[in-house]
């Protein structure tokens, strides 16, 4: 059965041109709800280690620069069929390939500055979630 949880960012490029609010809305009217929430900024080495699964893609070191060029808001997410409902709602990795209506197509503005991470499994939601939330800042 798929997970309840999944776990997501609203990246620098996103945050940065203010469409944080716009994003969470559209999180929350799609039926997920906010489980915990956080606005903090990587260092190089935690972007890094956060996406360690691509430091062999040609994208990494670009990626890792970005990614801590300035604050992100974390969330944990619920909703039933979480990852695979989210993946839908934020879109294609590739703004110019995303689906009309899709956070990415509205908000992206390059593969890469793409304003929103959404876990791929449910293991790495619960990695994920873990990374950037204790025990006591996962309450429920
Ligand atoms: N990315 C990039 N160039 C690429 C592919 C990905 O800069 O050719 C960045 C982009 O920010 C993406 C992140 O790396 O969101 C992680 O890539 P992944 O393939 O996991 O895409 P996602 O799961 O975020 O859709
Ligand atoms: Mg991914």
């Amino acid at each position: 059965m798929a997970g309840t949880k999944t776990f997501t960012m609203i990246k620098p490029d996103a945050f940065g041109a203010g469409n944080s609010g716009a994003i969470i809305r559209m999180i929350e009217e799609a039926g997920f709800e906010i489980r915990a929430m956080k606005l903090t900024r990587m260092s190089e080495k935690l972007a890094g280690s956060f996406y360690a699964v691509h430091k062999e893609r040609p994208f990494y070191q670009d990626l890792v620069k970005y990614m801590s060029s300035g604050p992100i808001i974390a969330m944990i997410l619920e909703k039933s069929n979480a990852v695979e409902d989210f993946r839908t709602l934020i879109g294609a990795t590739d703004p110019a390939k995303a689906a009309e209506g899709t956070v990415r197509k509205l908000f992206a503005t390059s593969i890469e500055a793409n304003a929103i991470h959404g876990s791929d499994s449910d293991e790495n939601a619960d990695i994920e979630g873990n990374f950037f939330f204790s025990q006591l800042e996962r309450f429920n």
